[in-house]
């Protein structure tokens, strides 16, 4: 029988907005209970369906300051003008502490940058649509933003899909479904398998 890592590993789920990389981390969360979430911090507004401390830290900007003073972050970004990300060390620690593997959702400089950080222990991992219009169409009909917000999305999607070259894998969303198996076998495959094994 294959055994699971003891040593703490990570998997960073990156992608251009709308490309599903949440559906796909809930899925992997739901079905692996070796894995948990790593919360960001934001300085965002808090959405409805959130909670502060289970999706995001939700800071004043002042606090985020403060915290990336202190050199509280592994890595933070302005991901939106005057909205800014970062992933705490403390997460870090607490996820690995409870014997779990981490799972980060983040964008792609962040990614990039913890990926050069802890290297074979982490498996990133870009997600890609099928298309760009199919992707601004997802994400439109999310309804979520504003139109200059959305706006603003846009553009930055288009950047992103122009990084997915530097990441481990490429898993594209096509038909969800798929998209789902194909992250199950990521998964077993760097916490149980052999490429994984042979590294030990
Ligand atoms: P949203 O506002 O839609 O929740 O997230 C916006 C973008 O910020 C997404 O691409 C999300 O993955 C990314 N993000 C979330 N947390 C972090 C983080 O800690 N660091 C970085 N660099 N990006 C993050």
């Amino acid at each position: 029988m294959k055994t699971a890592s003891k040593e703490g590993r990570m998997f960073i789920f990156t992608a251009p907005s709308g490309a599903g990389k949440t559906t796909i981390v809930r899925h992997l969360l739901k079905t692996y209970d070796f894995l948990d979430f790593s919360v960001s911090a934001t300085t965002r507004a808090m959405r409805d369906y959130e909670i502060d401390g289970k999706d995001y830290y939700f800071l004043t900007p002042e606090e985020f300051r403060t915290r990336v003073d202190n050199d509280d972050f592994i890595e933070w970004e302005e991901v939106y003008e005057d909205q800014y990300y970062g992933t705490l060390k403390s997460e870090v620690e607490r996820v690995w502490e409870s014997g779990k593997h981490i799972v980060f959702d983040i964008e792609v400089k962040g990614a990039t940058n913890i990926k050069n950080q802890y290297g074979n222990k982490c498996q990133a991992i870009f997600i890609k649509p099928p298309s760009l219009e199919i992707l601004i169409e997802r994400l439109t009909n999310r309804k979520t933003e504003s139109d200059a917000s959305l706006k603003k999305r846009i553009a930055r999607v288009k950047k992103e899909m122009t990084y997915q070259d530097t990441f481990d894998a490429i898993l594209v969303n096509d038909l969800l479904q798929v998209a789902l198996k194909e992250a199950e076998f990521m998964v077993e495959t760097f916490v149980y398998g052999k490429p994984f094994d042979e590294e030990e």
